[in-house]
C-alpha cells in the first residue's frame, strides 16, 4: 500500500473518444480529506467539451461499434475489465482513499472490489436478456424489441465513485449504449482510471467518455443537451431538482434520481441482542464518516430500553478510531471537504440551539494533519420536527428519538421528505413484517443495517428518487421497448 500511497498523481485530462484531452477551462486543484494538500489537478470542461464528448458517444452508438457488435463481444470486454480492475483493486482503492478520504478496509470493498463484481455481473446477464412475442390475434405477430437508448449521462457523488459508477457504467454499456460520465470534482480519479482500463479491455473508443469539472458548468451542459437519451444521476435532491429542470428545457430526457435520505432505524425493546444491535447501528451511521447514501441517520428507540440502548451504541462509537484513512486500524476515514466538514458542525449547533442534548461527539478532531476529520456525534432528545430529525447532514451524526408504540414508530419513522432505507430491530416476525409494510423506504433492513448485493435492487421513494440501481432491473434504465406488429 505505501507504494501507491506516497505516488505522485499526474494532472489529469479528460478521456474523449478514446483520447485524453484537454479542456478549455482553467484546471482545478484537487485537495486531499487526509492532510488538505493538493493532490493533483482535474481538467475544467466547458460547455463546448462536454459537447465534444456527447458528440463521440453519439458516433460511437450511431455507427454500431459496440450497440450492433455480438452480445458476446461485449461480453468478453467487459469481463476483461471486470478483471483488469481486480488486479489494480489496491492501487485504485489508495487512489481513490486519496481523492475521497473513506477508509481503505471499506474502499477495499467497495470500492474497487464491488466495481469489478459488477462489470462481471451485467457482463454475465447481457446475453440472457431476450425480447418477447405478444400472445396477440393469430393472424398478427407480436414482437416486443429491448434495444439500448443510445448516449447515456451518468453524473455521481464523491461517496463511493466507483462502485456508483460502475452501478452506472456496467449496465448502461452490458446494454449497448455509448457513455459520457461526469465524477464529482473531489473524486474524479479513479473513475478517469477506469476509462483508461475500459480502453485497454478493448472497449472501443467513444462509448465510454468521462468528463471532469464543475458540476454548475459541466454537469448541467450535459444535463441540457439535445443529443443525451438518458441522464441517471446519484447525489442530492438540490441537483437532482435542477436535472429535471434542465431535462425540460432541453429534449425531455427521462431521469432517473437516486438521492439523498434520513433514514430510520428502528430499535424495538425485544431486540434480540442489544449489544450486537447497538454495534451495527453505530457502523449503519458511522462507516464512511457518515457520508453513505442510506445511513441509518435516524435512531427510534422504543423508551422502555432508550437509555440502555444509547449508552451502548456510544460505548461501541468510543471504540471507533478515526483518523488516517490509509490507516488499516481506522474505523473512520476523513471527511470530503472542509465544506461538508462545516455543514456537519453546523448541524450539531443547530440541533443543541433546538434544545436535543450532545450524547457523544460534536467536534472536529486531528486539526494538526490538515485533514478534515469529525469525532462520531450522538445526539439524543432529538424531536421528529427539529432540522437534524428532517434534514440529511451526510456526515457522522446520529439523531435519536424514542417512541412508545408500533404506531408511532411508523409515524415518525414516514415523517421525512425521504424514503430510501430503513431498519427494524425486532424478535417478533409479524412486527418486523408489518414495519416492512408500513415504512416508505427503498429497502428494509431486519435485524442488521446496510447488508445488500448485486442480486437486490437500490432505490428510493418520495424524495429519495426513482428507478433503481443493481440487479437485473437497472436494465429497464438502459433499454427502450420496441413494438414490431406484423400482418401475416
Ligand atoms: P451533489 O448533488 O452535490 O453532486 C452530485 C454530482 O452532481 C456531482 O458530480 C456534481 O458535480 C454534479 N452536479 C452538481 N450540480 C450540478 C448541476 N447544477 N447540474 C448537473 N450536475 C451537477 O451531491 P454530492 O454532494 O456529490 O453527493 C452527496 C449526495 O448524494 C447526498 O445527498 C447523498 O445522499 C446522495 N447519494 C445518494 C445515493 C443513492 O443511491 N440514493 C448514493 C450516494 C449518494
Amino acid at each position: 500500500m505505501d507504494e501507491f500511497r506516497s505516488q505522485p498523481v499526474a494532472p489529469q485530462k479528460l478521456f474523449v473518444d478514446g483520447t485524453w484531452q484537454a479542456a478549455s477551462g482553467e484546471a482545478l486543484e484537487v485537495l486531499s480529506p487526509i492532510d488538505g494538500r493538493p493532490l493533483t489537478t482535474i481538467e475544467r470542461a466547458l460547455p463546448a467539451d462536454v459537447d465534444r464528448a456527447v458528440a463521440a458517444a453519439r458516433r460511437a452508438f450511431d455507427d454500431g461499434r459496440w450497440s450492433r457488435c455480438l452480445p458476446a463481444e461485449r461480453k468478453t470486454v467487459l469481463l476483461r475489465l471486470a478483471d483488469l480492475i481486480e488486479a489494480k483493486a489496491l492501487e485504485l482503492a489508495v487512489l481513490g482513499v486519496r481523492d475521497n478520504g473513506t477508509e481503505i478496509s471499506m474502499a477495499l470493498k467497495a470500492e474497487a472490489g464491488s466495481a469489478a463484481a459488477t462489470f462481471r455481473y451485467y457482463a454475465e446477464a447481457l446475453d440472457k436478456l431476450y425480447g418477447e412475442i405478444a400472445p396477440t390475434a393469430p393472424d398478427v405477430l407480436g414482437l416486443v424489441h429491448r434495444e439500448p437508448v443510445g448516449v447515456v449521462a451518468a453524473i455521481v457523488p464523491w461517496n463511493f465513485p466507483l462502485m456508483i459508477g460502475s452501478w452506472k457504467l456496467a449496465p448502461a454499456l452490458a446494454a449497448g449504449n455509448s457513455v459520457v460520465l461526469k465524477p464529482a470534482e473531489t473524486a474524479s480519479l479513479t473513475l478517469l482510471r477506469i476509462a483508461e482500463l475500459a480502453a485497454e479491455a478493448g472497449l472501443p473508443d467513444g462509448v465510454l467518455n468521462v468528463v471532469t469539472g464543475q458540476g454548475s458548468v459541466a454537469g448541467e451542459a450535459l444535463a441540457l443537451s439535445m443529443d443525451v437519451d438518458v441522464m441517471v444521476f446519484t447525489g442530492s435532491g438540490n441537483t437532482g431538482r435542477r436535472l429535471l429542470e434542465y431535462s425540460a428545457r432541453s429534449n425531455l430526457k427521462r431521469c432517473y434520481l437516486e438521492l439523498g435520505g434520513k433514514s430510520p432505524n428502528i430499535v424495538f425493546a425485544d431486540v434480540p441482542d442489544i449489544v450486537q444491535a447497538a454495534k451495527v447501528s453505530a457502523m449503519a451511521i458511522f462507516r464512511n464518516a457518515g457520508q453513505v447514501c442510506v445511513a441509518g441517520s435516524r435512531l427510534l428507540v422504543e423508551d422502555s430500553i432508550h437509555d440502555e440502548f444509547v449508552a451502548a451504541l456510544t460505548e461501541a462509537a468510543k471504540g471507533l478510531k478515526v483518523g488516517d484513512p490509509l490507516d488499516l486500524s481506522a474505523s473512520i476515514g476523513a471527511i470530503n471537504s472542509l465544506s461538508q466538514l462545516e455543514s456537519n458542525l453546523g448541524f450539531v449547533s443547530g440541533a443543541l440551539e433546538d434544545g436535543a442534548e450532545l450524547a457523544l461527539g460534536g467536534s472536529r478532531i486531528l486539526q494538526e494533519t490538515g485533514g478534515w476529520y469529525m469525532e462520531p456525534t450522538v445526539i439524543s432528545g432529538v424531536e421528529p420536527t427539529h432540522r437534524l430529525a428532517q434534514e440529511e447532514v451526510f456526515g457522522p451524526v446520529l439523531a435519536v428519538t424514542s417512541f412508545h408504540s408500533d404506531d408511532e414508530a411508523v409515524a415518525i419513522a414516514n415523517n421525512s421528505d425521504y424514503g430510501l432505507a430503513a431498519g427494524v430491530w425486532t424478535a417478533n416476525l409479524s412486527r418486523a413484517h408489518r414495519m416492512i409494510r408500513d415504512v416508505r423506504a427503498g429497502v428494509v433492513h431486519v435485524n442488521t443495517y446496510g447488508g445488500s448485493d448485486l442480486t437486490v435492487p437500490l432505490g428510493g421513494v418520495k424524495q429519495s428518487g426513482n428507478g433503481h440501481d443493481k440487479s437485473l432491473h437497472a436494465f429497464d434504465k438502459y433499454l427502450d421497448l420496441k413494438t414490431a406488429w406484423i400482418n401475416l
